[in-house]
C-alpha cells in the first residue's frame, strides 16, 4: 500500500510546499485548510496533476470535531496513515502590557489546543513505523517583544512533542518539531517594513530569509526512511538563526 500523510495548513505558505514535496515523495497528501478552499484545490490538482493522489478536507484545527473527521476522511480515502505533519499555524503580535486576552486565546487555541487535538488523533491513528512532526519556531530562543502569545503557544508544542514520543513507547512511531527560523511567507511577511525584513533575515549567519523549501526538505527527511532514529526532538532549520 502506498503511505499516506496529512499536512495541516497546506493550502499556502510552508504547509504548501511540505504537501508537495511528500507527494513527490510518493506518498498520497490529504491537504488540511481552515478557510481557503480553492488555494487548498490547487494544490490538490497541482499533485494529481503529476500523477500523485490528493485531496483536500476543511477542518480547524482547533476544533476537535473537525479534527477527528479530518483523520476519518483521510483513512475513508486512503485507508492508513503513515505521517502526520501538524504545520497549521498563526502569529498574530500583540505586547503583554497591552492584555489582549483574545489574541492571547485564538494563538493558544490554534497553535497549541490545535497540535493537542492533532497530536490526539495521530497517536490513535498513525501506523507502525509512522512518523507525527509538529511545528514550533527559532523565535522561541529570541524573545522579542510582542512575541508573548506566539512563544507561549510553541514552548507549548515543544513539551507536547516530549511527552507524546514518550507515550508512543512500543509503538515505532517517531514524534519531533522543526523550529524554522524566519520563512518568506504571509505569517512572517505581512505588516513588516522592508526595512524589518532585511534585518531579520540577514540575522542569520546564512545572511537570506528562509523559504518554504528549505523547510520541506527537512520534513522530507524526517517523514523518510533516513529520518527513522530522529526522535524526541526540536529540529531547529534557520541557517543559523540561534
Ligand atoms: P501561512 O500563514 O503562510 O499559512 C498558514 C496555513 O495554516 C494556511 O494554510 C492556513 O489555512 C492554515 N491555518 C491557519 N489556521 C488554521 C486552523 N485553525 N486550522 C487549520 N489550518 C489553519 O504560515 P506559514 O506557512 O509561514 O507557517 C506554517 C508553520 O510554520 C506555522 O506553524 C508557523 O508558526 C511555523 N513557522 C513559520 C515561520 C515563518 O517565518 N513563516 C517561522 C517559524 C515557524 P487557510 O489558507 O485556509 O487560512
Amino acid at each position: 500500500m502506498r503511505k499516506t500523510a496529512i499536512v495541516t495548513g497546506a493550502s499556502r505558505g510552508i504547509g504548501r510546499t511540505i504537501a508537495l514535496r511528500l507527494a513527490a515523495d510518493g506518498f498520497g497528501v490529504v491537504v488540511n485548510y481552515a478557510g481557503n478552499a480553492a488555494k487548498a484545490e490547487e494544490v490538490v490538482n497541482e499533485i494529481t496533476s503529476s500523477g500523485g493522489r490528493a485531496l483536500a478536507v476543511q477542518a480547524d484545527v482547533a476544533n476537535p470535531e473537525d479534527v477527528k473527521q479530518l483523520f476519518e476522511r483521510t483513512l475513508q480515502a486512503f485507508g492508513q496513515i503513515d505521517v502526520v505533519v501538524n504545520n497549521a499555524g498563526i502569529m498574530p503580535l500583540s505586547p503583554i502590557a497591552k492584555g489582549d486576552v483574545e489574541t492571547f486565546d485564538k494563538v493558544i487555541a490554534t497553535n497549541l489546543r490545535g497540535t493537542f487535538l492533532v497530536f490526539s488523533q495521530a497517536a490513535q491513528h498513525v501506523a507502525e513505523g509512522g512518523r507525527i512532526i509538529a511545528f514550533s519556531s527559532s523565535v522561541l530562543a529570541k524573545n522579542f517583544p510582542s512575541y508573548g502569545p506566539y512563544i507561549a503557544s510553541k514552548a507549548g508544542v515543544e513539551g507536547l512533542v516530549h511527552v507524546l514520543a514518550n507515550e508512543l513507547r512500543g509503538h515505532k512511531i517517531t514524534v519531533n518539531a522543526i523550529a524554522p527560523g524566519p520563512v518568506g511567507t504571509e505569517l512572517f511577511l505581512d505588516g513588516k517594513t522592508e526595512e524589518q525584513i532585511k534585518q531579520i533575515s540577514s540575522m542569520a549567519p546564512l545572511e537570506r530569509l528562509g523559504q518554504p523549501d528549505d523547510i520541506a526538505g527537512v520534513v522530507s527527511f524526517l517523514a523518510g526512511p533516513d529520518g527513522g532514529w530522529v526522535n524526541a526532538q526540536v529540529l531547529r532549520a534557520n541557517g543559523g538563526f540561534a
